[in-house]
Formats: C-alpha cells, sequence, structure tokens
C-alpha cells in the first residue's frame, strides 16, 4: 500500500520513534509545529476518522490514553496540551492515514485558524 505511515510503521522509512505496541505507533512530526509535536497512529491503516468503525473503539481509546502518557513523559501533561486530528482537505490533512497530533510547549492560539 502506498501509504507513508504505513511505510514508517513498517520502518520502510526512518522516524523518531517515541513508543510503540502491538497496535499503535508514535513518532516525532518531521516538521513540527510546537516545541513537542509528536503524531501517534494506529497501526491498521483507516484513511480518515470517517472510516473508524465500530471495531475500532477500544484502539482510538488507546491512541488518547497513549497520548496522556507521552504528554506526562514529556512533562507537559500539567501546563496543557493540545489534540488534533484533522479529517479530509479542507482541515489540512494530508496524510491519509488517521494520526492524533500531539502538541505542546507553548501557548496554544483559540480559535486554531
Ligand atoms: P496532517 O496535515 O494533519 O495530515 O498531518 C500530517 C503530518 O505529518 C504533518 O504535520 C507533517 O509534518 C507530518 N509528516 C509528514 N511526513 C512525515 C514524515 N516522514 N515523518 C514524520 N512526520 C511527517
Ligand atoms: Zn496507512
Amino acid at each position: 500500500m502506498n501509504c507513508l505511515f504505513c511505510k514508517i510503521i513498517a520502518k520502510q522509512i526512518p522516524a523518531k520513534t517515541v513508543y510503540e505496541d502491538e497496535t499503535v505507533f508514535a513518532f516525532e512530526d518531521i516538521n513540527p509545529q510546537a516545541p513537542v509535536h509528536i503524531l501517534i497512529i494506529p497501526k491498521k491503516h483507516i484513511p480518515t476518522t470517517l472510516e473508524i468503525g465500530n471495531d475500532d473503539h477500544a484502539l482510538i481509546g488507546h491512541m488518547l490514553q497513549v497520548a496522556n502518557s507521552i504528554a506526562r513523559e514529556k512533562k507537559v501533561a500539567e501546563r496543557g496540551f493540545r489534540l488534533v486530528m484533522n479529517c479530509n482537505r479542507e482541515s489540512g490533512q494530508s496524510v491519509f492515514h488517521i494520526h492524533l497530533h500531539l502538541l505542546a510547549g507553548r501557548a496554544m492560539h483559540w480559535p486554531p485558524g
């Protein structure tokens, strides 16, 4: 499959791994938008949030818990962090394998723009 993030999971393309288990992979964003910018992805290829199915509830919940663990490890949990999942073009989604952005280490703006 010609998917950048599936290739990263398969270690065909290098990435700075932050966390890995049987179902989830996390790595540093190549173009960080904050001092901490980590992508948490499922190993299962799901193109957009619109394709999240009934069988994926535990997986999506697990991704959120992995994000919490990483935020604690990076010492940004208490000061705060932002979790973002873009869906389709107008949101800015550029890689069509769902990913949770964990952004932290600076004040975030709202609305996000
Ligand atoms: P999105 O725009 O929400 O689809 O986010 C895609 C993210 O993937 C962007 O923040 C990119 O900087 C990041 N990205 C693209 N290619 C790579 C790569 N090879 N390694 C790590 N992050 C990447
Ligand atoms: Zn994929």
